[in-house]
């Protein structure tokens, strides 16, 4: 049974306060991945979250989306305090607003371009004609209409990247978080990923925080937020 989310009314896509994280290996070593990271990012951009292996960057995300919680320190995300959220609540939030891409693409691998974008409409309960016309839509906007019936591994990694990029977009989602998205890319292909996901902010109205340390990206967001040890250092 879906649980009504109260609406919310933002000014910020996301705003953190302090928030920290710190992980608990065993009894007495901390490790502190975030140290008091104060953040405002406005809606419809498309933003790079930068830093070394180990800044913290995934650690973020996670605290973003709620996938994790904070050891302290606000954090609200499309209005949403998201510590006033139970975790079913924060699962269908999660399905309701954000979209996902990841590294590793993450995509099904017996199903079809289609089928794969097509699910996550399935799991929401919307009916057939609208699926195919919106999964068709979005696989259309990422460059890929001549190839729904392929599955996975008949396609590129950079077409397996634009399926997922499809997938992120079908619920319409007002948020997307990107983890290196990029990093089992070639640099061409990099290249038009980043693109695309700047046409999606500038057509769609997405905001876009993607952690990544592939320098091409300067090229292609609106900001930059450089993480060191689990500070902004800018
Ligand atoms: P990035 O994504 O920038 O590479 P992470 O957020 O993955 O950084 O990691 C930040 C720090 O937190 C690193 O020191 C990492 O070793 C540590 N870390 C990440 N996840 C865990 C975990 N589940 N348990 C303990 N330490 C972790
Ligand atoms: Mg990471």
């Amino acid at each position: 049974m879906a649980v009504m989310l109260e609406v919310a009314e933002f000014k910020n896509a996301i705003e953190t306060d302090n928030l920290w994280r710190v992980y608990r290996i065993g009894n007495d070593i901390e490790v502190p991945a975030l140290r008091g990271l104060n953040l405002q990012i406005s809606p419809g951009h498309y933003i790079a979250l930068k830093g070394r292996s180990g800044s913290g960057k995934t650690t973020l995300l996670n605290c973003l989306s709620g996938l994790d919680r904070p050891t302290s320190g606000q954090v609200s995300v499309l209005g949403y305090d998201l510590a006033k959220l139970n975790d079913r609540q924060l699962t269908q939030w999660r399905r309701e607003q954000l979209g996902f891409v990841f590294q590793s693409f993450g995509l099904l691998p017996t199903l079809s371009a289609y089928e794969n974008v097509e699910l996550m409409l399935r799991i929401k309960g919307v009916r057939a004609r609208e699926r195919h016309d919106r999964a068709m839509y979005c696989l259309d906007l990422v460059g890929l209409r001549k190839w729904v019936e392929h599955r996975p591994y008949e396609l590129s990694g950079g077409q397996q990247q634009r399926v997922a990029v499809a997938r992120a977009l079908v619920n319409r989602p007002l948020l997307i978080f990107a983890d290196e998205p990029t990093g089992e890319l070639d640099s061409e292909t990099a290249r038009e990923i980043l693109g695309l996901f700047q046409r999606i902010v500038a057509e769609e109205g997405i905001t876009i925080l993607m952690a990544s340390h592939d320098p091409l990206v300067d090229d292609y967001v609106d900001m930059i937020l450089q993480l060191k040890d689990g500070q902004l250092a800018n």
